[in-house]
């Protein structure tokens, strides 16, 4: 299907040239390995008749496994079971076509792609996206076929789509719902985990984010998926995701819905004009508008007084107790005054029996 002129790419805004930087008048190979630069001609092992100049970026034996010309995979009979990690890399293996083809389906980076991880498995015909917790393991595939259709892969559990330099840099973290919206700003350079819906991966959020600064923002990205019924899951589950972690870390989490009232991050990005990345990034940093939701407020309790009754009790029984041990029941025990201890009760206890014994 694909053909092999296809083992070429031509660069794009969302692809560059990794020689020259620029969008056009350039070609990569699908391995990453080669280049045919229109511009840079130093360091060139080749030259064409079209004025480019073919650059090494890398030793293909680096890459030779991952990319193998031969882009209709034979049917794939055996599948890693259930080590999700070793099933979603082997799903990423030979993918490159194919991930190529979802980046231009959705106008996002080929880079991001790769970088979360991204596969294609031949028996489903379907990309997938391995899902971790909050420590980074694997623990589930999602997939997504040709029309869109998001799954997952029976078995597996939902967790969150990220890079493993997902914290880099100083900017915001967005927290965005799926894998596609998660590529589209990781395109544009920013930090980003994907959440696996609308409502659930708090718990493995808060194990991911538990020590990163309080002082960098962290932003629960909503989606505009209003329904006519008046709901509206994406806001809704932006609004208890952000207050659950709130609590949950004990810091102030933002949220937001994308900017210029785009459906999503991805479909945003892919109404922009043709921008540089930086400013792609700025736009969609100050386009949107941050709902910000503190902690709740936990008053530490001033340590109780001592409750001073059943202590008042104690030694009320224990002096009818030494008097009674000693055949003197009946006595009338006064003890309004509080603030006495031990001591006090055998003082008094002795001093009771001291009379009695006077009076007898
Ligand atoms: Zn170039």
């Amino acid at each position: 299907m694909t053909s092999p002129q296809s083992n070429w790419v031509r660069v794009t805004r969302l692809n560059p040239c990794p020689k020259c930087g620029k969008p056009d008048n350039c070609s990569v190979s699908l391995d990453e390995c080669l280049c045919w630069c229109g511009r840079i001609s130093e360091g060139a092992i080749d030259k064409n008749a079209g004025g480019q100049f073919l650059h090494r970026l890398k030793d293909s034996d680096h890459a030779s496994h991952a990319w193998k010309p031969n882009f209709d995979q034979p049917h794939q009979q055996f599948e890693p079971s259930r080590d999700w990690g070793n099933r979603a890399e082997y799903f990423a293996q030979n993918a490159a076509a194919r991930i190529l083809e979802l980046s231009q389906q959705l106008g996002v980076s080929f880079a991001s792609l790769t970088a979360l991880g991204t596969g294609w498995s031949v028996n489903r015909q379907c990309w997938t996206f391995p899902e971790r917790n909050g420590e980074g393991k694997v623990v589930g595939i999602s997939t997504r076929d040709r029309q869109g259709q998001k799954k997952r892969i029976t078995g597996s559990k939902s967790g969150l789509t990220f890079a493993s330099d997902w914290r880099e840099g100083t900017g915001p973290i967005f927290l965005v719902e799926g894998a596609s919206d998660t590529a589209a700003l990781k395109t544009i350079g920013l930090a980003v985990v994907g959440r696996p819906s609308n409502l659930a991966g708090v718990g493995q959020l808060t194990d991911l984010l538990f020590d990163i600064a309080t002082d960098r923002e962290i932003i629960v990205g909503g989606e505009r998926d209003q329904k006519p019924n008046g709901s509206w899951p994406g806001r809704e589950g932006a609004i208890s995701v952000s207050t659950q972690l709130a609590e949950a870390l004990d810091r102030t989490i933002g949220w937001a819905l994308p900017p210029d009232d785009a459906k999503d991050s991805r479909a945003w990005l892919q109404a922009m004009p043709e921008l540089p990345v930086e400013r792609l990034a700025d736009l969609f940093k100050t386009g949107i508008d941050i709902k910000r939701v503190n902690p709740p407020i936990t008053l530490t309790p001033a340590p109780e007084p001592k409750n001073t009754l059943p202590l008042n009790e104690w030694r009320a029984t224990m002096f009818q107790d030494r008097l009674q041990s000693l055949g003197h029941p009946g006595i009338y025990l006064d003890h309004s005054p509080t603030g006495a201890g031990k001591s006090r009760v055998d003082f008094e206890a002795i001093r009771v029996l001291l009379q009695r014994g006077a009076a007898a």
